[in-house]
Formats: structure tokens, C-alpha cells, sequence
């Protein structure tokens, strides 16, 4: 479809009013370059691949699904599903993919420059995830950030990193263990109550002389509370509304608004905020450490070409503020953001599309029961995006979790 001369007359002049600003004129053929392959990125180049050229980058070899990695950790699942080709999913499709390190993003010249040269593109869709921030921890000593990330890594991303914490769980078999959470908003809330919980239950079953205490800024999760309470008061304690004033990583000391806490072994969270490479791109909003995006399409405000899409959006609401950091809201921003592209490909309105978002936590391992954790969305009459969550204990699962997993594995990687 040509554009008029009148849209070219007002593209131009928006675009001397808006730097970053480029009229949306449909290429012959367009390239979608799509940056991270977490749940946001693959939906959205599964999404596009019939309809554009589409090219994903992501610096690792292999996919890690993260909302299995509990489950596997305790010993639930056999973690086959867990690790998947990047390579299978992209010939299943019909994208490229590609394994690199992206960097410097040049937004006038539509172009991106990875440890794997240069790559153009029409649209680029960003969905790089989270970065954790350890320095925040520690007085900004890099040499002590650095020793929490080896030593204490908070495993709270995709990567090769699984195993070790696992090796971790197991040759833990007395002493103090202590996981410390970070400050909302964070990626999926109750995953560090489930990794907790595997814990407990370990330190219980095995008769272990060891302790674990959990230690939270926000408040208290009445559900896990309840469970630490009544099933694991001599193995767990739990610190709610607790602030970290300071952390000595090397020698193993956690000083709290309360007290000072020697540990043998930790799981330490740091403060989340956008993925790195938003940040060195200039992305972020003033003041905060997330991107801000218009919530109708996960278009950056100043560039209609740049969509950023999952974990490290900022907020997209004055009642809620953050749709919750999960795989299946960042999946279906990667839907909204490839459905506004073809869209502007083929010229058709893209039609009203809003995310959703369903997690399964265990609070009970033996016998195994969860609860399932609902969020859905409506824009109400005055403009604003509001948010309904409902939050369903099961103590009965019949498969619903695995079925979930199995369907947004098909999604992402067009698996049976
Ligand atoms: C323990 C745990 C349990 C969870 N359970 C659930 C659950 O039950 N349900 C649910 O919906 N969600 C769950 N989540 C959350 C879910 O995994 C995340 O919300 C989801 O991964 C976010 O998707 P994303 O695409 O934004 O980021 P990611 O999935 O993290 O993907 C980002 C990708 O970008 C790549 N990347 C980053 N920067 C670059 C760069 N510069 N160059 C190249 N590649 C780059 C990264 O390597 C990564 O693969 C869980 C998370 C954890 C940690």
C-alpha cells in the first residue's frame, strides 16, 4: 500500500517535530529484528514469521523455561521440557536465529551492532528481560556485587545456571540458609516462597540440623506465611516488611532493621530493573530503572519503530502501576506488539488485544497442592488500564499446571 502525499507531507513534518519519528512506510520487505529470546521475543517471532523478515538475536544457546525450574528443583518434574532449541523453533517457524550479543542500538539508522556484525531492521522489538542490580546490596562495591552473583547467584534468569543451584539444595545438610528477596516489582512474586518452600520441606524430610530464614522488604504472603507457620516452624523463619541495612557477602552477615544474621549458604535477590541493554541504549524513563511504553501497542513514546515488550516494561497503569513481570503477560505483549506490526505491514487495523497473565505456585509438596494466581485486564470508560486478580488455592491439581506449561510451550516453540 502506497501512502498518500498527504501522509507523507504529515510524516515529514512529525518527524522534523519528533526525533526518532518515522513514517511507518511499508518496505517490500520488512524486517522485524527481534532482540531476546524469552517469552516475549519467541511469541513475537512466531507471531511475524509469515509476515515479515524476521531475524531473532539472543546471546544463549539454548532456552531455559523458567517456571519449570521449581518444579525440577523439586524434584516434581523431569526437567525434559525445561531446556529447548532455539535453532528447532526458528526452522519450525520459518525466522532466523541467531546466537549474539546485541549492544549498541542506532535508532536513526535503524540498525543494531552485535558480537555478530550489523543487523537492519524496519521494526525492532526489544524483550530482554530483567538485570539485577547487586551493587544496591553492597555500597556499589563491584568486587562484593560480583562475589553475590557467583557465590549467591539469585538464579532468577534464563542461563546455564540451574544445575549448580540444584548441586546447591542437595549438598546443603546443616546450618543457616538464607534467601533474601528484592523489592517489588519483581518477576514472578511467589517463585522465591516456592524455592523456599522445596527448601523447608528438604530440611524436614531429611532431618537436617539446619535452619532457613527468608527475608522480605514487602509485606507478608498470608498463604506462604500460613504454611511456614503451621508446617515448618522449627525449620523456617519468616521476616516480612524486612529491610537488608547491610550485607557482608565475604563474611557471610546479613544485618536487618532487627538483628544480625551469620548464614552458611543463600540464595540473595537483588533489586530488578530493565535488562542491561536498555539502559546503555539510553531507554530508560527519567528517575526510574524500567522503560516506559505506551500500553496499547509497547511502542517506545518517542520512536513508533521500537517496541519493548516483557519484564522490562515499567508501569503501565496510575491504579496498579506494573502488569506482573510472568511469562505469559510477556508472551502476549509480544502478541499485541507482532499484531500492531502486521498491521502496519498490511495496511488492516490491528484488532483490541490486552494481556493476561495465570501462575501456578506450590504451597504444599507432599501432598502436592498449588495456588493459581489469575490476573486479567480491561481499559475502563475514563482511559485507564485497570487490573482484577483472583488468587485460587487447589488442593486437587489435576495436570492444570503441566497443561499450561504444554500450551505456552506450543506458543513459543510450536511443540505439540
Ligand atoms: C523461578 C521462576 C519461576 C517462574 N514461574 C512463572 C510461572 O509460573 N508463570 C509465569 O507466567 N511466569 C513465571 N516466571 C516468570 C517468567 O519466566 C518471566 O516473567 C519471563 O521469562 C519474562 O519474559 P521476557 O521475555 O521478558 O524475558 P526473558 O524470558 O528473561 O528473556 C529475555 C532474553 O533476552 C536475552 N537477552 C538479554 N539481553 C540480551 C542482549 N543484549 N543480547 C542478546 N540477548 C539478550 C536473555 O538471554 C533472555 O534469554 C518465573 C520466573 C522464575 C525465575
Amino acid at each position: 500500500m502506497n501512502p498518500t502525499r498527504r501522509q507523507l507531507l504529515l510524516a515529514s513534518s512529525l518527524a522534523s517535530l519528533t526525533p526518532g519519528f518515522s513514517f511507518a512506510v511499508t518496505p517490500a520487505h520488512p524486517k522485524v529484528l527481534i532482540v531476546g529470546g524469552g517469552w516475549g521475543g519467541l511469541t513475537a517471532a512466531s507471531a511475524l514469521a509469515t509476515q515479515a523478515d524476521v531475524v531473532l538475536i539472543e546471546r544463549n544457546a539454548a532456552f531455559v523455561s523458567l517456571p519449570l525450574t521449581n518444579r525440577w528443583l523439586a524434584g516434581l518434574d523431569d526437567g525434559r521440557r525445561m531446556t529447548q532449541d532455539y535453532a528447532a523453533a526458528a526452522r519450525r517457524f520459518g525466522y532466523r536465529f541467531v546466537q549474539a550479543e546485541v549492544g549498541q542500538i542506532d535508532r536513526a539508522a535503524r540498525k543494531v551492532t552485535t558480537s555478530g556484525g550489523q543487523f537492519a531492521y524496519d521494526w525492532l522489538i526489544l524483550a530482554p528481560g530483567i538485570a539485577e542490580d547487586a551493587g544496591a546490596l553492597v555500597d556499589g562495591d563491584r568486587d562484593a556485587a560480583r562475589h553475590i552473583e557467583l557465590q549467591f547467584s539469585s538464579t532468577y534468569q534464563s542461563g546455564p545456571g540451574f544445575p549448580a543451584l540444584k548441586q546447591k539444595f542437595e549438598n546443603f545438610s546443616k546450618g543457616e540458609f538464607l534467601i533474601t528477596l528484592p523489592p517489588v516489582p519483581y518477576r514472578c512474586p511467589p517463585a522465591p516462597y516456592e524455592r523456599a518452600l522445596i527448601l523447608a520441606q528438604a530440611i524436614k524430610t531429611r532431618g537436617l540440623k539446619a535452619h532457613l530464614t527468608v527475608i522480605a522488604p514487602g509485606a507478608p504472603w498470608p498463604a506462604y506465611q500460613r504454611v511456614f507457620n503451621d508446617e515448618f516452624r522449627d525449620q523456617v523463619s519468616y521476616l516480612p516488611n524486612t529491610a537488608i541495612h547491610q550485607l557482608d557477602p565475604y563474611r557471610q552477615i546479613v544485618v536487618t532493621d532487627f538483628d544480625e544474621l551469620r548464614f552458611d549458604q543463600a540464595i540473595i535477590m537483588p533489586p530488578q530493573q530493565a535488562a542491561r541493554l536498555c539502559r546503555e541504549n539510553g531507554l530508560l524513563a527519567a528517575n526510574t530503572s524500567w522503560v516506559t511504553v505506551n500500553p496499547k501497542n509497547f511502542t517506545i513514546f518517542d520512536d513508533e519503530r521500537v517496541f519493548v515488550i516483557g519484564d522490562s516494561v515499567g508501569p503501565v497503569s496510575s491504579l496498579f502501576g506494573h502488569y506482573p513481570k510472568t511469562g505469559e503477560l510477556a508472551s502476549d505483549m509480544g502478541r499485541i506488539a507482532a499484531a500492531e506490526i502486521i498491521s502496519r505491514i498490511t495496511g488492516k487495523e490491528a484488532p483490541p488485544m490486552l494481556p493476561e497473565s495465570t501462575c501456578f505456585a506450590y504451597l504444599s509438596l507432599q501432598p502436592a497442592q498449588f495456588t493459581r494466581i489469575e490476573s486479567r485486564y480491561r481499559w475502563r470508560g475514563d482511559g485507564e488500564l485497570t487490573q482484577s486478580i483472583t488468587q485460587k488455592r487447589e488442593s486437587n491439581p489435576r495436570g492444570e499446571d503441566d497443561a499450561w506449561v504444554d500450551a505456552m510451550h506450543a506458543r513459543l516453540f510450536g511443540t505439540a
